[in-house]
């Protein structure tokens, strides 16, 4: 191409050589097999092909912007064929009376239809075309457009590269890989993604670029992941000791599940292997996590080592303050939580105590992150509801110790498999599929705000029975002041409808001085107030086991995996739940699928699933902050999971048989690997 063409295509697309040219895939196909007739055109159809001919061509509009327009017929009626730009071509390349196959867009103007800037191709050149039914369309930018270059110029030039007989792409993938996978060479998958001839071909050439691309992400954190296990050498916790076994036969007051057990053997063969753990421990809310952290840190301590819980909110690590005090009962372990609101003379008490060793577990907030927080020996993290914190925190907490702690990061929003197999797959992954038993699964409503007072006179019915409610408003940054608002607005009209003394009525918000909130929450969980109204802060983690029922005010501003959240605050004991969805009747369609969602299931999982396919990867809460370090081409992780995980196998069945790869026949893999090396982040630290 010329110059100026290829200096569009570097600034606008990144595409520098042909082989960047060939891996710019299209974003879909469109069958070009239909004709359409003419008065079959609507405005609502995306793309449509007729034949015709041009009977005439006419200037309109003033000067300055003038379009030129080609009244286009059939036998069935006519249609305006407009141009805004390079009229002069136009009307010197096609000529009137000639019949041509035309495809575009159909759009109402005014009460005429038009189709603007189409494509135009003598019908008798179509017909030889047979064969090319399915035309690639690529994502182009105003400016590439602009310089006339269409999903058609692509095609012209990419067909070409094919045509050259001197053409040989090396191959990216072993041969021994190619044969043993069935996959198609990389020359022809190059040729085909472009230039199809059928659906089935698309499928078969789309499967193997998406293995490539995903097997060779999870190479790469396959191998950082022996790489670390090589690196990082673990504490070794020898002995099961007093602590353990005193709780484990005096304070624990249930049988654990088996999936329960089960976890616990998993961390304890890390913590004894020598090996330094990054475990995520994945479970539904309400599935226990918290045992089994505090048995874990327990095995920490029977061996001589501080440990630390890091929480995402304040309320949270007040309340694992609780639990941990509650599950210790008489052993003689000191605790200690430290926040941003900690006041100075307990931190400074804080600090000394943990560099004497004198100080057993630290539970906080972000605040442990900070310099002057500094262990004696701490041998093992619990990260909670991780999803909340980012990478690079997470990689501060390994900087506080001189050899890298044990860390067990419990995630309770259920990252669907192939999220998780990319975002933590160097993370071992223990999960929690299994509920404490005598649970009823919580039912889960939708009322619209119309019904306010009947649901009202439920929650009164409830709270009766003995029940208590939680009452949650959104809280978003952007809006913060009116949210606060809205949330004084409900606090004062529940508290007209639910009067003392019969009922008490806390509140907890993220306004109000921690003293409040501790005596707000102290008052709920002794059972004093009925009703907790409260913004997220109360999101993720908090148990009271006699709350069971969750009313959620404008539910259609939370996220599904928030909503589903909320929802795990209650079902903990052994009475029914009830999920209460309040919304107006104003909903956007994505709102009515989360809202629905949330009815129809109560498998965690599933939940995170849709939530993938109706936000895209990229948006998931937790990776926000994290982000996919992985530029995707042409995979998607929300549609692709299979083939993800058969990437996996693949990759960890190569690197057990040649975890160096330095095996001749492996000699392409390494390429791969440092081929994304120089493009993408390195993230080896995640833990
Ligand atoms: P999450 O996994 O959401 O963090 P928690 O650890 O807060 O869940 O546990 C939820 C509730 O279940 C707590 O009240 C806890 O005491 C209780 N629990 C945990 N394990 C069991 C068990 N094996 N049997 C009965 N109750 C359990
Ligand atoms: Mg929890």
């Amino acid at each position: 191409m010329g110059p100026k063409r290829a200096e569009l295509f570097a600034k606008e697309l990144g595409i520098y050589t042909v082989g960047d040219l060939l891996r710019y895939y299209p974003y879909k196909y469109i069958d070009r097999t239909r004709i359409y007739s003419i008065a079959e055109i609507s405005s609502t159809q995306t793309h449509i092909q007729i034949r015709g001919r041009i009977t005439a061509f006419r200037k309109e509009g003033p000067k300055y912007k003038q379009r030129l327009v080609a009244a286009f017929s059939d036998q069935t009626g006519s249609i305006e064929l407009v141009w805004f730009q390079g009229a002069k071509w136009v009307e010197k390349s096609y000529e009137i009376g000639v019949e041509y196959i035309v495809f575009g867009r159909p759009a109402l103007f005014g009460r005429k239809l038009n189709i603007a800037h189409p494509e135009i191709e003598p019908a008798a050149l179509f017909e030889n075309n047979v064969g090319t039914s399915l035309y690639p369309q690529y994502s182009l930018t105003e400016k590439l457009r602009a310089g006339y270059i269409s999903s058609k110029t692509f095609q012209k030039l990419i067909s070409g590269i094919f045509q050259s007989p001197s053409l040989s792409i090396p191959e990216s993938l072993p041969d021994y890989l190619l044969k043993k996978l069935r996959l198609m060479p990389l020359q022809e998958a190059l040729h085909k993604i472009h230039l199809p001839s059928s659906p089935d071909q698309i499928k078969r050439t789309e499967y193997r670029l998406k293995f490539e691309e995903l097997f060779g992400i999870q190479l790469k954190i396959l191998r950082q992941k022996i790489g670390r296990s090589q690196h990082f050498k673990g504490f070794v916790f020898k002995k099961v000791g007093d602590y353990f076994n005193n709780f484990y036969k005096n304070n624990l007051q249930f049988e654990l599940t088996e999936a329960q057990k089960r976890v616990m053997r998993e961390i304890r063969t890390d913590l004894g292997s020598g090996r330094q753990m990054n475990r995520l421990l994945q479970g539904d809310v309400g599935s226990g996590k918290t045992i089994v952290a505090f048995m874990s840190m327990l095995l920490a301590l029977d061996n001589g080592y501080q440990t630390c819980i890091m929480a995402p909110t304040e309320i949270l690590a007040m309340q694992h303050l609780n639990t941990i005090r509650n599950l210790l009962g008489k052993l003689p372990l000191q605790v200690m939580l430290l926040t941003g609101s900690t006041k100075k003379k307990e931190r400074e008490i804080i600090y000394s105590q943990l560099q004497d060793g004198s100080l057993h577990i630290l539970i906080g907030t972000h605040a442990l992150l900070e310099d002057p927080v500094q262990f004696a020996n701490l041998g093992m993290v619990v990260i909670d509801e991780q999803h909340r914190f980012g990478v690079a925190q997470r990689a501060r907490l390994w900087k506080k110790n001189v050899q890298a702690p044990h860390v067990l990061v419990m995630t309770a929003t259920p990252i669907p498999r192939t999220l998780a197999m990319t975002l933590y797959g160097d993370l071992d992954v223990s999960v929690i599929d299994e509920m404490p038993p005598g649970r009823k699964p919580i039912q889960t409503f939708h009322f619209y705000d119309s019904k306010r007072l009947t649901m009202y006179g439920f929650l009164r019915k409830q709270i009766d029975r003995g029940q208590q409610v939680f009452i949650v408003y959104p809280l978003i940054e952007e809006s913060e002041k009116l949210d606060y608002i809205a949330l004084e607005e409900g606090y004062a009209g529940i508290s007209e409808f639910f009067k003392p003394p019969e009922y008490t009525v806390a509140c907890v918000h993220g306004r109000m001085k921690t003293e409040d909130k501790e005596y707000g929450m102290r008052l709920f969980k002794e059972g004093k107030a009925h009703i907790l109204i409260a913004t997220t802060v109360i999101e993720v983690g908090v148990d009271i086991p006699n709350a069971s029922i969750m009313v959620i005010e404008s539910a259609e501003r939370f996220g599904l995996s928030q909503l589903h959240q909320l929802r795990g605050r209650v079902g903990r004991g052994a009475d029914q739940s009830y999920c209460i969805m309040m919304t107006g009747y104003k909903l956007s369609n994505e709102a009515r699928k989360r809202i629905e969602t949330m009815v129809n299931t109560n498998d965690g999982f599933e939940i995170a699933e849709v939530d993938l396919k109706l936000r895209g990867p990229g948006d998931i809460e937790g990776t926000l902050q994290s982000g996919i370090p992985f530029d995707l081409k042409i995979s998607n992780l929300a549609r692709d999971g299979q083939i993800l995980q058969y990437a996996r196998n693949i990759a960890e069945e190569v690197l057990e048989e040649d975890p160096e790869l330095a095996d001749p026949k492996n000699r392409l893999l390494n390429k791969i690997l440092k081929e994304m090396r120089t493009t993408q982040f390195d993230w080896s630290v995640i833990s």
